[in-house]
């Protein structure tokens, strides 16, 4: 099968490839063709994921597919915009009719969740490496950005945190997967769902926010800088989901939400008013802290005595 025949039959075949919405010419020509409503900004995002460094080689494709999309849409929620579409910068060592059809199966199911559309892409071979750009739109002067938050605001975020990284060790075979504890970690991993509707409702609410993927502790600190403000997180009001304190006991559970990881899940600074009128229309946001003057993170305990956490998150170029 050559390049073309690849490209038609696995992914501009694809339901998600479908134009429509915002897209008005997808795959096939030199570009795609996105028209943005007049009075809103395009965001744009892009991320790679390299097997052996973001994923293990070998993996199920089709859990790949569905995980390496909802990572990279998940940049557009953290950002309040809605989504319109992505590229698909695909290298593989060689054509394998069923890797690709899995691949092409689970990022068409996620794009249908996040209401994305495959407007484009490169294909090439060599070592199994994808990169993802997301394009989204948002009301001119609306985006939620990282600075912004302010001494006062409540700091919250949108889920309970630490199950990818308490399924890091089954994902890396490490350990066993035993019962429907692993099985819902499991889940969080490769299939976690962008909070694109919520970062919608923040906007004009949210004085801060981002999407969660390196550690509550380290994003928490991107927006304490960008804000130059400090954030206080209250230890005992991280979310944790039973699954995870089942799987992984209460102290690695805590560890796991605090610097763990992966969760894509959104971490955002907002006037107290507004954290009860949005849980008063149902959203499930979990307020952890606040935002003081100074400088960086800090974990408290239940006496607001400063707590050490061991490692605060996750960077590729720390030694
Ligand atoms: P060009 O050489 O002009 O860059 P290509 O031959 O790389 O074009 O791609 C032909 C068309 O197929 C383009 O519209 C491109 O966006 C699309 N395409 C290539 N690879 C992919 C892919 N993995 N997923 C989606 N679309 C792709
Ligand atoms: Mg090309």
């Amino acid at each position: 099968m050559g390049e073309f025949e690849l490209i038609r039959h696995y992914f501009a075949a694809a339901a998600c490839a479908r134009v429509g919405g915002d897209v008005v010419l997808g795959i096939g020509d030199d570009c795609a063709l996105l028209s943005v409503p007049t009075g809103e900004q395009l965001t744009v995002s892009t991320d790679t994921l390299v097997a052996g460094v973001h994923f293990p080689d070998p993996c199920d494709p089709y859990s790949l597919g569905q995980r390496a999309l909802a990572i990279s849409t998940s940049d557009l929620a953290g950002m309040g915009a809605s989504p319109i579409g992505f590229t698909l910068a695909l290298t593989i060592p060689s054509v394998d009719s069923n890797w690709l059809a899995e691949f092409a199966r689970g990022l068409d199911c996620m794009a249908a969740g996040c209401g994305m559309r495959l407007i484009g892409g490169d294909t090439t071979r060599g070592p199994l490496s994808m990169t993802l750009t997301v394009f989204g739109r948002v009301p001119q002067g609306e985006a939620l950005l990282r600075s912004g938050a302010q001494p006062g605001d409540l700091l919250c975020v949108g889920g309970a945190l630490g199950d990818a990284a308490g399924a890091l060790p089954i994902v890396l075979g490490e350990r066993e997967a035993n019962g429907v504890e692993a099985a819902a970690l499991l889940r969080r991993y490769w299939s976690p769902q962008p909070q694109l509707s919520l970062g919608q409702a923040l906007r004009g609410k949210a004085t801060a926010a981002l999407d969660i993927s390196d550690g509550l502790m380290a994003d928490c600190a991107h927006i304490a800088k960008a804000s130059s403000v400090s954030l206080v997180i209250e230890q005992g009001r991280v979310p944790l989901s039973d699954s995870l304190l089942q799987f992984a006991g209460a102290e690695q559970a805590l560890q796991c939400a605090l610097a763990g990881g992966d969760d894509y899940l959104l971490a955002f600074t907002l006037p107290s008013h507004w954290s009860t009128a949005l849980q008063a229309e149902g959203w499930a946001i979990h307020v952890i802290g606040h935002a003081t003057e100074g400088e960086g993170v800090r974990l408290v305990d239940a006496g607001g005595h400063t707590v050490s956490v061991g490692q605060r998150g996750y960077n590729h170029f720390k030694s």
